[in-house]
């Protein structure tokens, strides 16, 4: 290589130079590239330049100083080692100048082929490729076209049509009939166009397409489809391409040439075996465009058996080599086989977990790699029903996937419609505008719940996820009209008991029934599937990275849940205590009027009465989950939300009111209540009376639910089980509030437990900003603390729980303002920082509090590792994301060297 200025930056890197941990600066093909050159495999020469040269150029507009030097002496000595020079007229060397970003973006940034063929060379490469006149000329018009469109962005049709127009002539569909005078004749068609669109001649000189190929391919990464792919996957914006430059080989030289895919096992299943496509007499492209139909790759075997074992020999040493399955590139040249490409292949989820399961079965990685290299993400998946959608379905709307699933059934559009048609064995889906409490029995009784507003945390979602339940919410294409029993969309009206299907993981909504197939992974978390007697290869792999993850991780995993049914799944699914039993919705259904009687008390008398009345109530629901718990630690949440939410909505009673009053019907009671709605009326009621305002503001309500969590404990403990209760406090914001509650709570604990030997703890939920920042005084009043982080995100951020994320978050992530939902996943910089600040001044001002989070975000994958991080004890939630808890707290929990296997 020739020499350059020492002090310079180096921006190529020959391909013997590098290796596959250098993604960052070769890029994924380049590094790899590397790594393949150093294993002694056939890979044509080549070199990278790299990432760094890219952002340089990005950033200025103009090549980085000493890159054009550096170019040129790497393509001396690619030129010496190959023996042919870039543009000899009578035996030229083709390079191909192809993109590489770190991440693989496939098809979103640009590849030129065939580079150095120009008006004279092109008679050299005939000759070199034996007389070949029409191999040649092919080429280069395959170049023009590449070159014409991906660097002078001359409009690809016109290249077509002028392909479209020799074939007629000619009277032939297939580009093969196509002769070498055919081609000559296609390259002059092209020529000309290139020189309409572009207002110059195609270039001869060889460095000059060589330089704007590589200046397209830099250019191609700010691209709209490069830019919204990463978007979409998440890939930041600022990484740049790598460019690799490399020797041409021919795929379509003949029938002894050829090119294929293939992967090391099946990238569907994991399955062991050789999957793979190959294409006699043709070029990579061919492939990838689908001009013609590929062969399995094993028919190799009888075209060309020695390149065919060479082949699988090199897939051995890759999969040896990365540990993993890999995807490759490959081109037969006569009968000389040569690699282009290989990567650590993508998968489905399923085969995620089956593949790393076999590479510890073969010794190639242990299983703490084998838990790196699976996710929550991939496990949330496999946990839910799918559609089979390998008939033609199309979706008619498209909301959001707010708790995953498959659900098919007919639609209903009240509650009490739901509960009917279920009770008679039928499957329904429960259409809203958006669902409220009342809703509760209805969204029991559906398959799935959808909902044209509202977003990933309304509570449609929150709830639908809480039961694992399937929810589309936000569909805003649906016209829901309940009064009227249907919903529009489009051109088609949906009656109530029309079939429709929807999936919660796409937010897809269709018409009429898709059949589902239920998740084997939740038969074996049910325990219904024995991984040790199932010859399923997916549930023994889930099985051991599980029994692994359990093993390996710090954090506790509890759930939210709230009612014994709840309870006992969750603690199948590996939940070991629950982190927030919410009390509210022990106060819907019959016991509707108690509350009522509660709220409409008008001394002090009818208030007690009303309490007395529900006190047993709540004992039977508490000792019903102490029983399932069966020692395992249960945080019960004295009640939150404003209570109005419990009388009907102040329209409805208004009308009715008035409409009895005009029929002259005696209405003193729906009258006082009517009064009580407006007196309790509020404009932010997220923001009112609530939480452990309520406690302070209505004498006996926490007294209550205190003493029924106490006496249900003794109760328990009485009869010969275990209990342990946690009693929480929510929305406090200021120790004197806790500790108000507090003074009455011990009295009443005191009093109820005596010598039963029970334990009861009392602790705050810290979901108010002032909370997290006064952590060290609350802890003062508290032996634990439980992050409500959807509270906190909404108070955090000012953004109202229900509304946002339909309304205008769409926006905010075009803006790339959050790359997530803050609702979703914990926006670590702020609402985390709370966290971190309670968490640390809550602990120094008490050394072992208690520390647990039952927010939304504790079943987040990302959120989770934040946690592990901060060091909490526990996350807590829903049931059904208990398992992906557990594994990502175990991730969390294991340090490996392994690779980003995105
Ligand atoms: C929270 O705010 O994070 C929380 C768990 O409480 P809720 O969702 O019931 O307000
Ligand atoms: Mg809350």
């Amino acid at each position: 290589m020739a020499a350059h200025d020492p002090v310079e930056q180096k921006y190529v890197y020959d391909f013997a130079e590098g290796n596959k941990d250098l993604k960052d600066l070769l890029g994924g093909k380049g590094a790899n590239l590397a790594e393949m050159t150093n294993l002694g495999l056939p890979v044509p020469p080549g070199f990278t330049i790299t990432t760094e040269a890219c952002k340089a150029y990005l950033t200025t507009g103009r090549e980085p100083d000493g890159l054009a030097g550096q170019i040129e002496a790497h393509l001396e000595s690619l030129e010496r080692e190959m023996g042919r020079r870039l543009g000899d007229p009578d035996d030229p060397l083709l390079v191909s100048v192809r993109s590489g970003a770190k991440f693989s973006m496939p098809g979103m940034m640009e590849t030129v082929l065939n580079v150095g063929l120009n008006d004279r060379s092109v008679i050299g490469l005939s000759a070199q490729a034996g007389q070949n006149d029409r191999f040649a000329w092919d080429s280069y018009r395959r170049l023009i076209q590449m070159f014409g469109k991906t660097v002078c962005e001359v409009p690809g049709e016109e290249f077509e049509h002028a392909l479209d127009e020799i074939k007629r002539a000619k009277g032939t569909h297939d580009d093969l009939d196509l002769d070498a005078d055919d081609l000559r004749g296609l390259v002059d068609a092209y020529k000309k166009i290139f020189a309409k669109h572009t207002g110059r001649e195609f270039p001869q000189e060889p460095r000059e397409q060589l330089d704007l190929a590589i200046r397209a391919v830099f250019d191609s990464w700010n691209a709209e489809r490069a830019i919204l792919y990463r978007r979409q996957e998440r890939i930041p914006a600022d990484l740049g391409t790598a460019v690799n430059v490399v020797a041409m080989v021919f795929g379509n030289l003949g029938p002894d040439s050829g090119t294929g895919v293939a992967f090391t096992r099946d990238p569907g299943s994991g399955a062991q075996g050789i999957y793979g496509d190959y294409l006699a007499n043709a070029q990579g492209e061919d492939v990838v465009a689908g001009i013609r139909n590929t062969v399995p790759l094993q028919e190799l075997e009888q075209l060309d058996k020695t390149s065919y074992d060479q082949l699988l020999d090199i897939m051995a040493r890759l999969e040896e080599h990365y540990k993993d399955l890999c995807d490759i590139e490959f081109t037969i040249e006569r009968g000389k086989l040569w690699m282009l490409q290989t990567r650590v292949g993508k998968r489905t989820a399923a085969a995620a977990f089956v593949i790393a399961g076999q590479l510890v079965d073969e010794g190639l990685i242990d299983l703490d790699e084998a838990l790196h290299r699976v996710n929550g993400a991939q496990l949330a998946q496999l946990m839910f029903p799918r559609f089979q959608l390998d008939h033609e379905f199309e979706a008619v709307a498209k909301g959001i996937g707010a708790s995953p699933g498959a659900a098919s059934g007919k639609v209903v559009f009240t509650s009490a419609r739901a509960v009917e048609l279920a009770a008679e064995g039928e499957s329904v889906i429960l259409v809203r505008r958006e669902t409220n409490p009342d809703d509760l029995n209805g969204m029991i009784a559906a398959k799935g719940i959808l909902t044209s507003r509202g977003g990933k945390t309304s509570h449609a979602a929150v709830v639908a996820r809480g039961m694992g339940k399937t929810c589309v919410s936000g569909a805003d294409e649906l016209d829901v009209n309940v009064p009227a029993k249907r919903f529009t969309v489009g051109d088609h009206v949906v009656n109530e008991g029309d079939v429709v299907s929807i999936d919660g993981t796409t937010g897809k909504v269709y018409l009429g029934e898709v059949p589902v197939m239920p998740s084997e992974v939740v038969q074996y978390f049910e325990g219904e599937l024995d991984p040790e007697n199932t010859d399923d290869a997916l549930v023994r792999s889930v099985h051991r990275i599980m029994t692994h993850a359990d093993a390996a991780r710090r954090l506790r995993v509890r759930t939210n849940a709230d009612t014994g049914a709840d309870a006992a799944r969750a603690r199948r699914f590996g939940a070991e205590g629950i982190g927030l039993c919410r009390t509210e919705h022990m106060f819907l259904g019959d016991r509707r009027e108690l509350v009522e009687r509660l709220i409409l008390a008008s001394g002090e008398r009818e208030r007690e009465d009303a309490l007395a009345a529900l006190l047993p109530l709540q004992r039977a629901d508490f000792i019903e989950i102490f029983r399932e718990m069966d020692g395992l630690p249960v945080t019960v949440r004295l009640i939150d939300p404003p209570l109005h939410e419990f009388l009907p909505p102040l329209e409805q009673l208004a009308v009715n009111v008035a409409v009895a009053q005009e029929r002259g019907e005696d209405v003193a009671k729906e009258e006082a209540l009517l009064a009580a709605v407006r007196r309790m009326h509020e404009e932010n009621p997220m923001l009112g009376l609530r939480g452990v305002r309520l406690g302070l503001v209505i004498p006996g309500l926490f007294a209550m639910q205190v003493r029924a969590i106490a006496e249900a404990a003794v109760a328990v403990v009485r009869d010969g089980g275990k209990a342990c209760p946690e009693i929480m406090v929510p929305l406090v914001g200021a120790v004197q509030e806790l500790e108000t509650v507090r003074a009455e709570a011990e009295r009443i604990i005191a009093e109820v437990v005596g010598d039963s030997g029970v334990e009861v703890l009392i602790g705050t939920m810290i979901e108010v900003p002032r909370a997290a920042l006064t952590a060290g005084q609350i802890a003062e009043a508290a032996e634990f603390f439980s992050f409500g982080t959807n509270d906190l995100t909404q108070m955090g951020w000012g953004f109202s729980r229900d509304d946002v994320e339909g309304a205008f978050f769409w926006r905010y992530l075009e803006l790339g303002i959050f790359g997530i939902s803050p609702f979703e996943s914990i926006d670590t910089d702020g609402v985390g920082r709370l966290v971190r600040i309670a968490a640390e001044e809550g602990r120094a001002a008490r050394p072992g509090l208690k520390l647990g989070v039952c927010g939304e975000h504790g079943g987040d994958p990302d959120s989770v590792h934040f946690f592990h991080e901060v060091g909490l004890d526990y996350v807590s939630c829903s049931p059904f994301r208990v398992p992906v808890a557990r594994l990502e707290a175990g991730r969390a929990s294991i340090t490996t060297t392994g690779s980003d296997s995105r």
